[in-house]
């Protein structure tokens, strides 16, 4: 069997016209464009690409860009106070801080202090909160993404037998709580797992967000099984390659996401989808 391809790039595309059709309907009839400030604190060279990237996303959907650049110097209250004057602006409507921030920053601190409202990242634990008990507010942005296109594929995912690989608070738990959600039955695995090989084996839907380059071997994939590598991971040789080994899950899989062009664009599509919602629901 090869896989069929989950094409994010296309699906992103897809949901990115939607939202720029929204925004204009919305305009139309008087409404305010969304605003969404994106907040980097220093120069960190991958931090400023996804930055820019999501400031040019924004620009096309025909968003408010607010966003802020601040020198790696500004303290936690410093910037404490930028998200104080954030929340309390009515053209602001979405607030993200593009982690991670400097060391001397709790990142913890600056998530909590977002309006929930207006946390279109979805990492606020007040959101955190709203997905673990079904009554999803702004979801985190790539398991929700992730949603999205498991959607495009039509299989029913209740019932599914889910293996979710790597438990972080932006990628794996958040995953597994949509997954829950829609009825999988989830197993969680992450850096104390025993025997990772065998429940991978055993999953219909696998969805890896590690971190370590094609990590989940193609020969674990059982056949017809759904593929899902979040991971992103330059090599020596400059190739991005995902946390699943490629070449071979594609082979057994019944549907893959590639990297680059999968689960990447649906993050941004996602941020842009949630601001339209904080601006107009
Ligand atoms: P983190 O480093 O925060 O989390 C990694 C997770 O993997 C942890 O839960 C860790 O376990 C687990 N893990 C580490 N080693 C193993 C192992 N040997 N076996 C099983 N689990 C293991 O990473 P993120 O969640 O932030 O990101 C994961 C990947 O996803 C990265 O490649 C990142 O670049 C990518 N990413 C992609 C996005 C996109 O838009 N496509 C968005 C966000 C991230 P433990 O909890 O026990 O430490």
């Amino acid at each position: 069997m090869t896989a069929k391809i989950l094409d994010g790039k296309a699906i992103a595309l897809e949901l990115r016209e939607k939202i720029a059709q929204k925004i204009s309907d919305e305009v139309a009839k008087g409404k305010a464009r969304p605003g969404l400030a994106v907040i980097l604190v220093g120069a960190d060279p991958a931090s400023q690409v996804y930055v820019r990237n999501k400031k040019i996303a924004c620009e096309k959907a025909g968003f408010n860009d607010v966003s802020l650049e601040l020198p790696a110097e500004t303290t936690q209250e410093e910037l404490l106070a930028k998200i104080d004057e954030l929340n309390a602006r009515e053209d602001v409507h979405g607030i993200i801080v593009q982690l991670p921030v400097p060391k001397h920053i709790n990142s913890e601190a600056i998530i909590e202090r977002i309006d929930p409202k207006k946390d279109v990242d979805g990492f606020h634990p007040y959101n955190m909160g709203r997905l673990a008990t079904r009554t999803l507010n702004l979801a985190p942005c790539t398991p929700h993404g992730v949603m999205t296109m498991l959607a495009k594929t039509g299989i029913q995912l209740r019932g599914l037998n889910a293996v979710v690989v790597g438990a972080s608070n932006i990628v794996g738990v958040p995953m597994a709580l949509e997954l829950l959600n829609a009825r999988a039955t989830v197993t969680v695995c992450h850096s104390a797992t025993q025997d990772l090989a065998q429940k991978v084996s055993e999953a219909d839907l696998v969805v890896v967000g590690v971190g370590i380059p094609e990590m989940v071997k193609g020969a674990w994939i059982k056949p017809g099984a759904i593929v899902i590598d979040v991971g992103i991971n330059r090599l020596d040789d400059g190739r991005l390659v995902g946390d699943v080994e490629y070449d071979i899950a594609k082979d057994k899989a019944s549907w893959i996401t590639p990297v680059p062009g999968g689960v990447g664009p649906m993050t941004i599509a996602t941020l842009l989808e949630n601001t339209v919602q904080a601006a107009y629901d």
